[in-house]
């Protein structure tokens, strides 16, 4: 029987501390041994809280104000909810087999909700009309009502006779349990004022919940701990927290768990971000001190080598922006220390040619550079493009060569053996001074002459970890460039990037058009019409054209299944739909994922050739495909989509003097979310702005990719992401504390933390995607 189960909890959670705590109690304490075995082990099973600061930690979703009730309109069917409702009306109702089933309907002055309880009669003294209280369960549509089954119960006002572990839910349920939760609660408090015993403040903290621990047992659970916790060391060093007005560790549990006010909140809440933040920033210092303390080969380039032939021989003079990052990677790459620098810079900024000055510099100097990118298709375009900016100078050896001139080599997964073996020979020969690649070439055991620059593109998930490896490759790190036009949130940048200096290219060089972007709703079939129209006239005028699916279609197993109710728009259906109706005529081809490479790079070529006037495609074509004929893109089922990754996506047209055009097709309605994020990529082309509305919108589990793991720890940092200033200053303090005290020798509580939880979450969060 559940409130049995559930008292029995209760009861061992008031009644243990008094016999059973010896010793200090503190944050690594079991919660075993604060709470008993029964108590420990549902929180573990349910929450997976294992430690007094595994529970501390477990921090309240929201408060309930007392007084307060829940709006009940804002339940989701299928959710588990903890609402504060007051009871209306009691039924009792006989069903089969001589059970019984109480109905009750609680409200919220607005809304109604029913509960139900199958053989729970008993509630019907605790549960008088007019009596408020916590119900907490799977909220279910029944016949078209809102419901909940069985709910757990916590009485927020009850009659003074009424307490003890009966008030907290055990009623007149009869069981051995009982007398413990009595004994406990009359044991501890003395007077065994039961009910709202554990909710002394008008805020009534509401717990991410589990089936068999509701918010109250958190509760009830979490007073103890804080009541019986011994003086903890605080990580946060004394001087910041004074400076910083900032309360003690523990003090700031207090607020967050039992807060007198909402500013109490705020300030408990800001507390504990301080404590993540500066862990993170520590960690992050610590690893650019380490980082900058090696030592690698200087190349400093030279004056009259392959760079400055290159440069005499640019069509365009650079942006002040590729200018400035290029003289900061000239002073970096002119260094022995090892560069680590991130590039950003929207799609279309030019930071191709920055990255080949970069590696330039590096050939000039003797060595080797590598540019890798995330997929096959773009690593062959940029050797390609590669190929075509430096003419001659690429074709050493070749009888057109020129004399100083150098070799390029592609090394892909789909290189013939015999193809790979020449490639893999000149890469170890020094020969090849610049490589192009995916990602895989650093996992192979490729072998370089002298590899010292590495770049790494359109990648900005490249983790720590590969950092770190990369590091550990050839007897001497090799100057590192990252490079992204996936506009990264400075709060993101200065956490997973923390390491890195970073660069920006802010404007686009001249001649570039900006994208008109448009939102078309699928209902409107003469917008739709329209949208089709243009890429017919564009192609008219000789211009080409995208289309993008949010799925390949056919079952692939990477394709995934359509997650909600209407179909997806998908490549393999879209393509034969066009080319017998709205693009009849036109040169259409496909281009995705599951092609195999061969066959995807010839379908590239021969669009970049324009003997292609469409490509109907996945987000392959996202990140640094580069038609400068291109013009329109539509993009089907566009809410499908996340807003970064449609402003990259559009970043693909208008890449030349003409203006370029993004059409955004969607079954949206007008008035939901998934439309006024649409709105949102067509209002503005501020990427940076984009990113932010992307963080604020995405879901835990959603931020960097897969790296959230939604944990409790991430659920913070996740809040924490939002909160650029507090970052910015962590990472100050955190300056400061490592060169003052690079061991963190007068910190050990600090350095404690630090090594727990960089290890086991932040790491994870870090290195992971
Ligand atoms: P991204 O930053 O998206 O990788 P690219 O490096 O591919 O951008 O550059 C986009 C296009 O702009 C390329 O065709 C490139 O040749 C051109 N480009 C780069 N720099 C300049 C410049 N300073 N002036 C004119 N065109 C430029
Ligand atoms: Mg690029």
């Amino acid at each position: 029987m559940v409130p049995d189960g559930r008292s029995g909890c209760a009861g061992t959670v008031l009644s243990v501390p008094q016999c059973s705590i010896g010793g200090v109690v503190d944050l690594d304490t079991p919660l075993k041994t604060l709470l008993g075995a029964r108590a420990a082990t549902l929180l573990a099973d349910g929450l997976e809280l294992r430690s007094v600061g595994d529970l501390l930690d477990h921090l309240p979703r929201r408060y309930h104000e007392r007084g307060e009730l829940t709006d009940l309109a804002d339940l989701v069917v299928g959710e588990s909810a903890t609402v504060a409702a007051r009871v209306e009306k009691i039924e009792r109702r006989p069903i089969r087999s001589g059970r019984s089933m109480l109905r009750v309907t609680v409200t919220d002055g607005r809304q109604l909700l029913t509960l139900t309880f199958f053989n729970q009669t008993w509630r019907e003294r605790d549960l008088r009309r007019g009596v408020t209280a916590l119900f907490a369960g799977k909220v279910e549509e029944y016949r078209g009502r809102v419901q909940l089954t069985n709910p757990e119960v916590h009485l927020l006002e009850a009659d003074p006779g009424e307490l003890g572990g009966s008030g907290a839910g055990g009623g007149g349920a009869a069981g051995a349990a009982q007398v413990d939760v009595l004994a406990g609660a009359q044991g501890r408090d003395g007077t065994g004022d039961g009910a709202g015993a554990e909710f002394v403040n008008a805020l009534v903290p509401i717990y991410p919940a589990a089936a068999k621990v509701p918010s109250w047992t958190v509760a009830r659970c979490v007073r103890l701990a804080l009541d019986s916790l011994d003086p903890v060391t605080d990580p946060l060093p004394a001087d910041l927290r004074h400076r910083r007005r900032l309360p003690g560790l523990l003090e700031a549990y207090r607020k967050v768990h039992q807060p007198a006010n909402r500013g109490d909140v705020r300030l408990g809440r800001t507390r504990l971000s301080w404590d993540e933040a500066l862990v993170l920033q520590v960690a992050l210092a610590r690893r650019r001190r380490e980082v900058e303390a090696l030592a690698t080969v200087a190349r400093p380039g030279r004056p009259d080598g392959l760079l400055a032939a290159f440069e005499a021989s640019l069509p365009f003079d650079l942006t002040a922006g590729q200018r400035a990052v290029g003289e900061a990677i000239t002073a970096d790459l002119g260094r022995p220390v090892p560069m680590h620098r991130l590039l950003q810079g929207e799609v279309g900024s030019g930071k191709t040619v920055v990255a080949l000055r970069a590696m330039l510099a590096v050939v000039d100097s003797g060595g080797q550079a590598v540019l890798l990118a995330p997929t096959e298709t773009l690593a062959a375009q940029h050797e390609r493009s590669l190929r075509e900016m430096l003419g001659d100078l690429a074709r050493a050896g070749e009888l057109d060569g020129a004399e100083r001139a150098t070799r390029i080599t592609l090394v892909t997964g789909s290189l013939g053996a015999r193809a790979r073996r020449e490639a893999l020979t000149a890469i170890a020969d020094g020969s090849a001074g610049l490589v192009v690649g995916t990602h895989a070439l650093l996992q192979e055991d490729v072998q370089f002459a002298d590899l010292g620059l590495v770049i790494v593109d359109e990648q900005h998930r490249f983790g720590v970890e590969q950092r770190d490896a990369l590091r550990a490759r050839g007897r001497r790190p090799p100057h590192l460039l990252v490079m992204t036009a996936t506009p990264i949130p400075r709060t993101v940048a200065m956490t997973v990037f923390g390491d890195l200096e970073v660069s920006e290219l802010t404007e686009l060089p001249s001649g570039r058009s900006p994208v008109a972007t448009f939102v078309v709703p699928a209902m409107v079939t003469s917008w739709t019409d329209r949208m089709w129209g243009r890429i017919r006239d564009e192609v008219a005028a000789g211009r080409q054209a995208y289309v993008v699916c949010p799925r390949i279609g056919g079952a692939g197993p990477e394709d995934g299944a359509d997650t909600e109710d209407r179909p997806t728009a998908t490549v393999t259906e879209v393509l034969p739909q066009l080319v017998g109706g709205e693009l009849a005529g036109l040169r259409v081809e496909c281009l995705h994922g599951r092609l195999p490479s061969a066959q995807r790079e010839t379908v590239m070529n021969r669009f970049a050739a324009g003997e292609l006037d469409v490509l109907v495609a996945t987000t392959v074509i996202e990140v640094g495909v580069n038609v400068q004929n291109a013009t329109v893109m539509v993009v089907l089922d566009a809410d499908r989509f996340g807003v970064s990754q449609l402003h990259q996506l559009r970043g693909r047209v208008g890449r030349g003097e003409a203006a370029g055009w993004c059409l955004l097709h969607t079954a949206a309605d007008q008035d939901t979310p998934a439309w006024q994020r649409l709105s949102a990529v067509a209002a503005t082309t501020d990427g940076a702005e984009l990113a932010r509305l992307d963080l604020v919108q995405r879901r835990e589990g959603d931020v960097l990719g897969a790296a959230q793991s939604g944990g409790r720890r991430s659920l913070r940092l996740l809040a924490l992401l939002r909160d650029e200033k507090l970052i910015r200053e962590a990472r100050t303090e955190a300056f400061q504390l490592v060169d003052a005290d690079p061991a963190l020798t007068d910190h050990p509580a600090l350095r404690r933390l630090l090594a727990t939880v960089l290890d086991e979450e932040s790491a994870a969060f870090l290195e992971k995607g």
